[in-house]
């Protein structure tokens, strides 16, 4: 069989000329200037081995990565399985949402009830949850990363500053939100939060650590602790699943086969049940926001070592 560096180097050959068809995101200048060129790919497996290839090791900003996390610290706040459904469940929905990330359409129609938490107005529905349930929603958020990625992390202080410059829209569907009695907090301060959180900057061995709790039933293997309760755990997949990757959630499965969240940075979560948390990276994007040569890497990863759930 196959070494599995020789297979991740092989998965990165295989991908990384893809991102030639994608387009780096560009509304901020730290994201405009990326180099399309980087491609890092890790995987960090329940029994504490952990493979990398390519610029594993570098960091990017986490964006909607970030919306994951957000969600599983939320969940953390309220506790039981209950509380979740009491409070998450009645103010932001589980369906995908057929529409861009940042869309307001939806939520005119559905009363200020965002499809879902891993779209903006979903996220900042949470953002909302988190001033609630946490003293500083960032501070905890950085606390959770930093305890399962082993290693501190800390906020790109450009790239929030320039997300607070840029968040009109976002802007725009708080306001629609509180109209419809759906945001508890001034929207400054939620908006603070979600523009701080999608700035964090994390590598993918990082990420790739931080995400491997969901595919151990909730318990983060390099401590035992228990992050999130196995059913709950699983409901965090499922919302993956389904709306983890923007308007493409059902080829992504189709193709991948994995629970995944992406961000316009261009790093793309995977969640493998029973066997690993996996982060690949590389900037450009394809016409739905997600990573052109990520998608790809994380498709053959998925066929090379039988990882697809399906
Ligand atoms: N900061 C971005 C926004 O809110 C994050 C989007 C993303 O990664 O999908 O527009």
């Amino acid at each position: 069989m196959q070494r599995l560096d020789d297979l991740f180097d092989d998965v990165a050959a295989t991908a990384r000329p893809h991102a030639k068809r994608g387009r780096v995101a560009d509304y901020i200048p730290a994201l405009a200037g990326a180099d399309p060129d980087r491609f890092g790919l890790a995987m960090a497996g329940l029994d504490g081995q952990e493979n990398a290839t390519g610029d594993a090791d570098v960091g990017f900003p986490i964006q909607s990565l970030s919306k994951l996390f957000a969600l599983v610290l939320a969940m953390q706040r309220l506790g039981s399985e209950r509380g979740v459904s009491e409070e998450i469940w009645q103010r932001v929905g589980r369906e995908p949402s057929g529409d861009p990330f940042n869309s307001l359409v939806q939520l005119e129609h559905e009363r200020g009830i965002p499809r879902n938490p891993m779209i903006n107005a979903g996220a900042l529905v949470i953002a909302d949850l988190l001033l609630e349930h946490c003293s500083d929603p960032i501070e905890s958020l950085l606390e959770l990363l930093g305890e399962l990625a082993g290693e501190a992390v800390a906020i790109d202080e450009s790239v929030a500053a320039a997300e607070e410059a840029t968040s009109q829209r976002n802007r725009a569907m708080g306001h629609l939100m509180a109209a419809f009695g759906n945001l508890n907090h001034p929207l400054d301060a939620v908006l603070d939060v979600y523009n701080r959180q999608c700035a964090i900057t994390m590598t993918a061995r990082q990420l790739a650590r931080a995400s491997r709790f969901l595919a151990d039933d909730g318990i983060d293997p390099a401590s035992g602790r228990e992050i999130l309760s196995g059913p709950l755990a699983r409901r965090v997949m499922a919302v993956m699943l389904t709306c983890g990757t923007y308007d493409a959630a059902g080829d992504f499965a189709f193709s991948v086969g994995l629970p995944c969240k992406s961000g316009v940075a261009g790093g793309i979560l995977a969640v493998a049940p029973d066997h690993s948390g996996i982060c690949v990276w590389s900037p450009p994007l394809d016409a739905a926001g997600n990573s052109v040569a990520g998608r790809v890497a994380l498709h053959e990863l998925a066929e090379r070592l039988g990882l697809s759930i399906f």
